[in-house]
C-alpha cells in the first residue's frame, strides 16, 4: 500500500525558531494519523505546511504521489486536503446548513451568475450540494441543528459544525487541530466516536493534532511524536506509550 501523505525532511524556520527541523514521515490511507506533542513541538505549523499556509524551506511534501511541496493553499484543497481550524471561523448568524454550504463552494461548477439567475443547471447542482451536505450534517449528528444560527450551538456542537464543513469540501485527507480542546470528558468521547464513523463511512484519511492522551491512544491507528520541530517517534499507540524518548520529551528531561 502506497502512503497518501508523504513528508521528507520538513523544514520550516522562524528567524532563529526551527519550528520544523526535518520532519519525516507518512501517513497511510484510511486511518487515523495522530501527530502529538509538547507546546511548541511544531505541530501547528506543521498543518500550516501541509495546507500550504507556509512554505518549507527545504524537505519535500507528496500527496497521492503529486509533489505539492510549493503549491498554492486553494491548489492543494482542490486536491482533497480539508482542514478544520483550530479558532472558531464559522460565520455565527449563518445557519449550520450555509456554513456547510460554504464548505462545498470550492466544489461547486456553476458560477457567480448562473447561480443568480436561478438558472436550472444551477438549482439541479445546488440540490446535490444540499443532499451531500444533509449526509454530512448526519454523520456529526447536526441534523437537527441545519436550520439554527451557529452561534445558537453549544460549544462542542460549534466545534462539530467545524469539522462538517471540512468534510462538505469532500476531502481525502481531513487535516484536524486540536478538534476537542475545551471539551469535557463526555463530549471528547463522543467526538471521537464520531470522528470513527466518518472514518467508517466517508472515504476519508484523518490526520488529527491532539493534546487529549486518553483520545489519541484510543483513537490513532498510527502516532508521530514531535519535540522541538523533529519527529522523535513513530509507532502505534502502545509503543508509543512505552517509548523512553516520548515520555522524556513530555516530562522535558
Ligand atoms: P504547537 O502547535 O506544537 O504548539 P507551533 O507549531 O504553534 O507549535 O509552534 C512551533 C514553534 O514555532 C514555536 O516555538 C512557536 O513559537 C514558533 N512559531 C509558530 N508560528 C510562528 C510564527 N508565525 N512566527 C514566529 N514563530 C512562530
Ligand atoms: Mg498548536
Amino acid at each position: 500500500m502506497s502512503a497518501l501523505l508523504e513528508l521528507e525532511g520538513v523544514e520550516v524556520r522562524f528567524g532563529a525558531v526551527k519550528a520544523l527541523d526535518g520532519v519525516t514521515f507518512s501517513v497511510q490511507p484510511g486511518t487515523i494519523h495522530s501527530v502529538i506533542g509538547p507546546n511548541g513541538a511544531g505541530k501547528s505549523t506543521l498543518l500550516n505546511v501541509l495546507s500550504g499556509v507556509y512554505r518549507t524551506k527545504a524537505g519535500r511534501v507528496e500527496f497521492e504521489g503529486k509533489d505539492i511541496t510549493r503549491m498554492r493553499a486553494d491548489r492543494i484543497t482542490r486536491l482533497g486536503v480539508g482542514r478544520a481550524f483550530q479558532n472558531i471561523a464559522l460565520s455565527g448568524d449563518q445557519t449550520v446548513q450555509e456554513n456547510l454550504m460554504l464548505g462545498r463552494h470550492a466544489l461547486m461548477k456553476s458560477g457567480f451568475v448562473a447561480n443568480g439567475l436561478r438558472l436550472p443547471s444551477a438549482v439541479r447542482e445546488e440540490r446535490v450540494h444540499l443532499e451531500r451536505v444533509h449526509e454530512i450534517a448526519d454523520f456529526l449528528d447536526l441534523e437537527p441543528f441545519l436550520e439554527s444560527p451557529v452561534g445558537e450551538l453549544s460549544y462542542g456542537g460549534q466545534k462539530r459544525v467545524e469539522i462538517a464543513r471540512a468534510l462538505a469540501m469532500e476531502p481525502k485527507l481531513l487535516l484536524l487541530d486540536e478538534p476537542v480542546a475545551g471539551m469535557n470528558a463526555n463530549e471528547k468521547r463522543y467526538v471521537s466516536s464520531l470522528l470513527k464513523v466518518v472514518l467508517e463511512s466517508l472515504d476519508v484519511t484523518i490526520l488529527l493534532v491532539e493534546h487529549d492522551m486518553e483520545m489519541v491512544m484510543s483513537i490513532s491507528d498510527q502516532i508521530t511524536v514531535l519535540d522541538f520541530g523533529r519527529s522523535i517517534a513513530d509507532g502505534v499507540p502502545k509503543d508509543i506509550q512505552e517509548d523512553p524518548a516520548v515520555i522524556g520529551a513530555y516530562l522535558g528531561t
